[in-house]
Protein backbone atom coordinates (compact mmCIF):
# COMPACT_ATOMS: atom_id res chain seq x y z
CA UNK A 1 0.00 0.00 0.00
CA UNK A 2 2.97 2.00 1.04
CA UNK A 3 4.37 2.03 -2.86
CA UNK A 4 0.81 3.07 -3.95
CA UNK A 5 0.35 5.70 -1.45
CA UNK A 6 3.14 8.13 -1.19
CA UNK A 7 1.62 9.73 2.59
CA UNK A 8 1.18 5.94 4.05
CA UNK A 9 3.16 4.98 6.68
CA UNK A 10 6.04 3.07 6.01
CA UNK A 11 4.84 -0.91 6.21
CA UNK A 12 6.59 -1.27 9.79
CA UNK A 13 4.38 1.07 11.23
CA UNK A 14 1.11 0.49 9.59
CA UNK A 15 1.55 -2.72 11.00
CA UNK A 16 2.28 -1.17 14.31
CA UNK A 17 -0.64 0.53 14.00
CA UNK A 18 -2.51 -2.32 12.45
CA UNK A 19 -2.18 -4.17 15.96
CA UNK A 20 -3.69 -1.74 17.79
CA UNK A 21 -6.55 -1.38 15.75
CA UNK A 22 -7.59 -4.78 14.43
CA UNK A 23 -9.20 -6.50 17.46
CA UNK A 24 -10.38 -3.23 19.34
CA UNK A 25 -13.90 -3.23 21.38
CA UNK A 26 -15.99 -6.60 22.04
CA UNK A 27 -16.37 -8.52 18.99
CA UNK A 28 -20.09 -8.80 17.72
CA UNK A 29 -22.13 -11.18 16.39
CA UNK A 30 -23.53 -8.43 13.89
CA UNK A 31 -20.38 -8.08 12.39
CA UNK A 32 -19.31 -10.77 9.51
CA UNK A 33 -15.77 -9.07 8.84
CA UNK A 34 -14.27 -6.00 10.85
CA UNK A 35 -10.67 -4.32 9.95
CA UNK A 36 -8.63 -6.39 7.21
CA UNK A 37 -10.25 -6.52 3.88
CA UNK A 38 -11.48 -3.68 1.54
CA UNK A 39 -14.22 -2.98 3.85
CA UNK A 40 -16.11 -3.94 6.76
CA UNK A 41 -19.47 -6.33 6.09
CA UNK A 42 -22.50 -5.69 8.93
CA UNK A 43 -25.71 -6.64 9.56
CA UNK A 44 -27.95 -4.32 10.56
CA UNK A 45 -30.97 -6.61 12.19
CA UNK A 46 -34.71 -6.12 10.34
CA UNK A 47 -36.72 -3.84 11.56
CA UNK A 48 -33.72 -1.15 12.51
CA UNK A 49 -32.36 1.80 11.47
CA UNK A 50 -28.29 2.68 11.09
CA UNK A 51 -27.82 6.21 12.65
CA UNK A 52 -24.80 7.55 11.58
CA UNK A 53 -22.69 10.74 12.60
CA UNK A 54 -18.90 11.36 12.19
CA UNK A 55 -16.56 14.14 13.68
CA UNK A 56 -12.72 15.42 13.12
CA UNK A 57 -10.64 16.45 16.18
CA UNK A 58 -8.22 18.30 15.02
CA UNK A 59 -4.51 19.10 17.34
CA UNK A 60 -4.51 22.41 18.00
CA UNK A 61 -8.45 23.12 17.22
CA UNK A 62 -9.99 20.41 19.26
CA UNK A 63 -7.17 19.44 21.41
CA UNK A 64 -3.93 20.62 22.81
CA UNK A 65 -0.99 19.31 21.03
CA UNK A 66 0.35 18.20 24.32
CA UNK A 67 -2.41 16.42 25.35
CA UNK A 68 -2.98 12.99 26.99
CA UNK A 69 -3.18 10.72 23.64
CA UNK A 70 -5.31 8.40 26.19
CA UNK A 71 -7.93 11.27 26.37
CA UNK A 72 -8.02 12.06 22.79
CA UNK A 73 -8.50 8.57 22.36
CA UNK A 74 -11.39 8.73 25.00
CA UNK A 75 -12.71 11.95 23.11
CA UNK A 76 -12.34 11.08 19.75
CA UNK A 77 -15.06 8.61 20.13
CA UNK A 78 -17.34 10.37 23.01
CA UNK A 79 -18.33 13.16 20.95
CA UNK A 80 -19.64 10.32 18.54
CA UNK A 81 -21.20 8.04 21.46
CA UNK A 82 -22.76 11.84 22.77
CA UNK A 83 -24.59 11.98 18.76
CA UNK A 84 -26.28 8.83 18.79
CA UNK A 85 -27.21 9.23 22.74
CA UNK A 86 -28.60 12.45 21.57
CA UNK A 87 -30.79 10.53 18.98
CA UNK A 88 -31.27 7.69 21.45
CA UNK A 89 -29.90 4.88 19.21
CA UNK A 90 -27.81 2.34 20.85
CA UNK A 91 -23.94 2.54 19.51
CA UNK A 92 -22.54 -0.77 17.36
CA UNK A 93 -19.29 -0.07 15.31
CA UNK A 94 -16.85 3.04 14.62
CA UNK A 95 -14.60 3.38 11.59
CA UNK A 96 -11.55 5.84 12.59
CA UNK A 97 -9.03 7.64 9.56
CA UNK A 98 -6.42 8.62 11.80
CA UNK A 99 -3.42 11.34 10.65
CA UNK A 100 0.20 10.89 12.03
CA UNK A 101 2.74 13.44 11.66
CA UNK A 102 5.04 10.61 12.66
CA UNK A 103 4.61 7.02 13.32
CA UNK A 104 4.56 7.51 17.35
CA UNK A 105 4.57 4.06 18.65
CA UNK A 106 3.39 5.44 22.41
CA UNK A 107 1.33 8.10 21.54
CA UNK A 108 -0.36 5.39 19.14
CA UNK A 109 -0.72 2.80 22.04
CA UNK A 110 -2.22 5.31 24.81
CA UNK A 111 -4.70 6.57 21.82
CA UNK A 112 -6.09 3.00 21.41
CA UNK A 113 -5.65 2.30 25.01
CA UNK A 114 -8.54 5.71 25.94
CA UNK A 115 -10.06 4.84 22.54
CA UNK A 116 -10.58 1.03 23.49
CA UNK A 117 -11.49 1.51 27.04
CA UNK A 118 -14.66 3.25 25.78
CA UNK A 119 -15.51 0.79 22.65
CA UNK A 120 -16.01 -1.74 25.68
CA UNK A 121 -17.91 -0.07 28.09
CA UNK A 122 -20.66 1.08 25.03
CA UNK A 123 -19.77 -2.24 23.20
CA UNK A 124 -18.25 -0.81 20.10
CA UNK A 125 -16.57 -2.66 17.60
CA UNK A 126 -14.31 -0.75 15.25
CA UNK A 127 -14.45 -2.42 12.28
CA UNK A 128 -12.23 -0.45 9.81
CA UNK A 129 -10.15 2.99 9.08
CA UNK A 130 -7.28 4.60 7.17
CA UNK A 131 -3.69 5.43 8.54
CA UNK A 132 -1.91 8.58 6.80
CA UNK A 133 0.81 10.34 7.69
CA UNK A 134 0.29 14.43 8.30
CA UNK A 135 -1.08 17.19 10.32
CA UNK A 136 -2.22 15.18 13.75
CA UNK A 137 -5.99 14.57 12.63
CA UNK A 138 -8.77 12.44 14.29
CA UNK A 139 -11.96 11.62 11.67
CA UNK A 140 -14.32 8.79 13.92
CA UNK A 141 -17.57 7.47 12.41
CA UNK A 142 -19.79 5.88 14.35
CA UNK A 143 -22.96 3.77 13.82
CA UNK A 144 -25.86 2.87 16.21
CA UNK A 145 -28.81 0.88 16.18
CA UNK A 146 -32.64 1.89 16.80
CA UNK A 147 -36.03 0.42 16.08
CA UNK A 148 -37.23 1.86 12.72
CA UNK A 149 -39.07 4.96 13.48
CA UNK A 150 -38.19 5.40 17.31
CA UNK A 151 -35.22 7.81 16.88
CA UNK A 152 -35.47 10.92 18.79
CA UNK A 153 -35.26 14.00 16.56
CA UNK A 154 -34.85 17.67 17.09
CA UNK A 155 -38.63 18.74 15.44
CA UNK A 156 -40.88 16.87 18.19
CA UNK A 157 -40.69 20.00 20.57
CA UNK A 158 -44.29 21.04 21.59
CA UNK A 159 -45.31 24.01 23.62
CA UNK A 160 -45.78 22.70 27.24
CA UNK A 161 -43.00 20.21 27.29
CA UNK A 162 -40.47 20.73 30.09
CA UNK A 163 -37.19 21.38 29.22
CA UNK A 164 -34.56 19.03 30.72
CA UNK A 165 -30.65 18.75 30.62
CA UNK A 166 -28.25 16.03 32.04
CA UNK A 167 -25.12 16.32 34.29
CA UNK A 168 -23.89 20.40 34.78
CA UNK A 169 -23.00 22.88 32.28
CA UNK A 170 -20.09 24.83 31.92
CA UNK A 171 -17.31 22.80 33.27
CA UNK A 172 -15.47 21.92 30.10
CA UNK A 173 -15.34 25.86 28.99
CA UNK A 174 -13.90 26.71 32.27
CA UNK A 175 -11.66 23.58 32.38
CA UNK A 176 -9.93 24.66 28.56
CA UNK A 177 -10.26 28.59 30.42
CA UNK A 178 -7.53 27.56 32.84
CA UNK A 179 -5.65 25.35 31.15
CA UNK A 180 -4.94 28.35 28.54
CA UNK A 181 -3.90 30.80 31.12
CA UNK A 182 -2.03 28.39 32.35
CA UNK A 183 -3.67 28.06 35.50
CA UNK A 184 -3.82 24.68 37.91
CA UNK A 185 -6.96 22.92 36.95
CA UNK A 186 -8.57 20.54 39.36
CA UNK A 187 -8.84 16.94 38.26
CA UNK A 188 -12.26 16.42 37.55
CA UNK A 189 -12.97 19.52 36.24
CA UNK A 190 -10.41 18.66 33.73
CA UNK A 191 -12.07 15.17 32.93
CA UNK A 192 -14.83 17.48 32.44
CA UNK A 193 -13.10 18.75 29.08
CA UNK A 194 -10.65 15.94 27.95
CA UNK A 195 -12.92 12.34 29.12
CA UNK A 196 -16.31 13.66 28.72
CA UNK A 197 -18.61 10.87 29.52
CA UNK A 198 -21.48 10.36 26.83
CA UNK A 199 -24.87 9.97 28.17
CA UNK A 200 -25.51 7.13 26.11
CA UNK A 201 -27.94 5.20 29.06
CA UNK A 202 -30.08 8.46 29.64
CA UNK A 203 -30.14 8.68 25.49
CA UNK A 204 -31.20 5.19 24.97
CA UNK A 205 -33.90 5.20 27.98
CA UNK A 206 -35.57 8.36 27.01
CA UNK A 207 -36.73 6.43 23.60
CA UNK A 208 -41.00 7.00 23.95
CA UNK A 209 -40.25 9.56 26.02
CA UNK A 210 -38.81 12.59 25.02
CA UNK A 211 -40.58 14.77 22.14
CA UNK A 212 -37.00 16.07 21.29
CA UNK A 213 -33.38 15.92 22.08
CA UNK A 214 -30.09 17.39 20.96
CA UNK A 215 -26.53 16.72 22.39
CA UNK A 216 -24.79 19.81 23.99
CA UNK A 217 -21.34 20.90 21.99
CA UNK A 218 -22.38 24.29 21.62
CA UNK A 219 -23.84 25.71 24.53
CA UNK A 220 -27.36 25.23 25.85
CA UNK A 221 -28.91 28.24 24.26
CA UNK A 222 -27.20 27.52 20.51
CA UNK A 223 -28.44 23.87 20.89
CA UNK A 224 -31.48 24.35 22.35
CA UNK A 225 -32.07 26.81 19.18
CA UNK A 226 -31.46 23.92 16.81
CA UNK A 227 -34.52 22.14 19.22
CA UNK A 228 -36.51 25.54 19.12
CA UNK A 229 -35.94 26.28 14.83
CA UNK A 230 -36.58 22.52 14.31
CA UNK A 231 -39.82 22.50 16.02
CA UNK A 232 -41.27 25.70 15.44
CA UNK A 233 -41.54 27.04 18.82
CA UNK A 234 -39.93 29.15 21.35
CA UNK A 235 -38.87 28.47 25.26
CA UNK A 236 -38.40 29.55 28.63
CA UNK A 237 -35.14 29.09 30.69
CA UNK A 238 -34.92 29.19 34.19
CA UNK A 239 -31.39 30.40 35.33
CA UNK A 240 -32.38 29.17 38.59
CA UNK A 241 -32.75 26.21 37.46
CA UNK A 242 -29.47 25.52 35.11
CA UNK A 243 -27.84 22.86 37.06
CA UNK A 244 -24.34 24.40 37.95
CA UNK A 245 -21.14 22.64 39.33
CA UNK A 246 -19.54 24.30 42.60
CA UNK A 247 -16.69 25.93 40.48
CA UNK A 248 -19.21 27.11 37.61
CA UNK A 249 -21.56 28.59 40.10
CA UNK A 250 -18.64 30.84 41.47
CA UNK A 251 -17.73 31.66 38.52
CA UNK A 252 -21.18 32.90 37.01
CA UNK A 253 -21.93 34.31 40.71
CA UNK A 254 -18.24 36.74 40.48
CA UNK A 255 -18.62 37.32 36.69
CA UNK A 256 -22.20 38.05 36.87
CA UNK A 257 -21.75 36.23 33.33
CA UNK A 258 -23.89 33.06 32.47
CA UNK A 259 -21.40 32.61 29.37
CA UNK A 260 -20.12 29.44 30.75
CA UNK A 261 -22.72 27.13 31.29
CA UNK A 262 -25.34 29.05 28.35
CA UNK A 263 -22.93 29.46 25.59
CA UNK A 264 -20.13 27.39 26.05
CA UNK A 265 -18.96 24.40 24.16
CA UNK A 266 -18.24 20.52 24.91
CA UNK A 267 -20.20 19.87 27.48
CA UNK A 268 -21.47 16.89 25.67
CA UNK A 269 -24.65 16.58 28.02
CA UNK A 270 -28.35 16.00 26.75
CA UNK A 271 -30.76 18.52 26.21
CA UNK A 272 -34.45 16.65 25.88
CA UNK A 273 -38.41 17.77 25.86
CA UNK A 274 -40.78 16.02 27.12
CA UNK A 275 -44.57 16.56 28.30
CA UNK A 276 -45.11 17.22 31.79
CA UNK A 277 -46.86 13.75 32.51
CA UNK A 278 -43.38 11.97 31.92
CA UNK A 279 -41.67 13.89 34.62
CA UNK A 280 -41.58 11.15 37.58
CA UNK A 281 -40.91 8.14 35.39
CA UNK A 282 -37.71 10.30 33.99
CA UNK A 283 -36.76 11.16 37.29
CA UNK A 284 -36.91 7.39 38.85
CA UNK A 285 -34.95 7.06 35.28
CA UNK A 286 -32.25 9.80 36.26
CA UNK A 287 -32.16 7.96 39.77
CA UNK A 288 -31.73 4.10 38.40
CA UNK A 289 -28.95 5.82 35.58
CA UNK A 290 -27.08 7.43 38.58
CA UNK A 291 -27.47 10.86 36.17
CA UNK A 292 -28.74 14.16 37.26
CA UNK A 293 -31.56 15.27 35.03
CA UNK A 294 -32.95 18.56 35.97
CA UNK A 295 -35.95 20.74 34.43
CA UNK A 296 -34.75 24.14 33.16
CA UNK A 297 -37.79 25.60 31.30
CA UNK A 298 -40.49 24.89 29.54
CA UNK A 299 -41.53 24.94 25.72
CA UNK A 300 -43.71 28.08 24.83
CA UNK A 301 -46.03 28.58 21.59
CA UNK A 302 -44.06 31.91 20.59
CA UNK A 303 -40.79 31.93 18.96
CA UNK A 304 -37.55 33.16 20.51
CA UNK A 305 -35.28 32.05 24.23
CA UNK A 306 -36.42 33.82 26.87
CA UNK A 307 -33.53 33.93 29.99
CA UNK A 308 -35.20 34.46 33.29
CA UNK A 309 -32.56 35.13 36.05
CA UNK A 310 -32.77 34.41 39.30
CA UNK A 311 -33.11 38.04 40.45
CA UNK A 312 -36.37 37.85 38.27
CA UNK A 313 -35.10 39.86 35.35
CA UNK A 314 -35.54 38.43 31.87
CA UNK A 315 -34.34 38.71 28.33
CA UNK A 316 -35.76 37.37 25.21
CA UNK A 317 -33.20 35.90 22.61
CA UNK A 318 -34.19 36.50 19.14
CA UNK A 319 -31.40 34.42 17.27
CA UNK A 320 -30.60 31.33 19.00
CA UNK A 321 -26.73 32.03 19.32
CA UNK A 322 -25.27 34.92 21.18
CA UNK A 323 -21.53 35.95 22.03
CA UNK A 324 -22.44 37.42 25.50
CA UNK A 325 -24.85 37.50 27.88
CA UNK A 326 -24.83 39.06 31.54
CA UNK A 327 -27.11 38.08 34.38
CA UNK A 328 -27.62 42.41 34.67
CA UNK A 329 -29.08 42.11 31.01
P1 LIG B 1 -7.12 0.16 1.49
O1 LIG B 1 -5.81 0.39 0.80
O2 LIG B 1 -8.01 -0.86 0.88
O3 LIG B 1 -7.82 1.44 1.88
P2 LIG B 1 -5.74 0.05 3.96
O4 LIG B 1 -4.38 -0.48 3.67
O5 LIG B 1 -5.92 1.50 4.12
O6 LIG B 1 -6.72 -0.54 2.88
O7 LIG B 1 -6.30 -0.67 5.25
C1 LIG B 1 -6.25 -2.06 5.37
C2 LIG B 1 -7.25 -2.47 6.42
O8 LIG B 1 -6.92 -1.90 7.66
C3 LIG B 1 -8.68 -2.05 6.07
O9 LIG B 1 -9.55 -3.08 6.49
C4 LIG B 1 -8.87 -0.82 6.92
O10 LIG B 1 -10.23 -0.66 7.27
C5 LIG B 1 -7.99 -1.11 8.13
N1 LIG B 1 -7.43 0.10 8.77
C6 LIG B 1 -6.49 0.95 8.29
N2 LIG B 1 -6.24 1.94 9.16
C7 LIG B 1 -7.02 1.73 10.23
C8 LIG B 1 -7.25 2.42 11.45
N3 LIG B 1 -6.61 3.55 11.79
N4 LIG B 1 -8.19 1.91 12.30
C9 LIG B 1 -8.87 0.79 11.98
N5 LIG B 1 -8.70 0.09 10.87
C10 LIG B 1 -7.78 0.56 9.98
MG1 LIG C 1 -7.00 2.97 3.13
Amino acid sequence: MNQENPVGLPQSEFDLIRRFFADLGPTRADVLLGVGDDCALLEVPAGQSLVISIDTLVAGTHFFHDCDPEAVGHKSLSVGLSDLAAMGAAPAWATLALTLPRPDHDWVEGFACGFGALAETYRVRLVGGDTTRGPLSITVQVHGLIRAGAAIRRHGARPGDLIWVSGTLGDAALALEAIRQGAPVDAGLRARLERPVPRVEVGTALRGIATAMIDLSDGLAADLGHILAASGVGAEIDLADVPLSPAVATEVASRADWTLPLSSGDDYELCFCAPPEHASVIRSLAAGLGCSLSIVGRIRPEPGLTLRSPEGASLTMKRAGYDHFSAGA
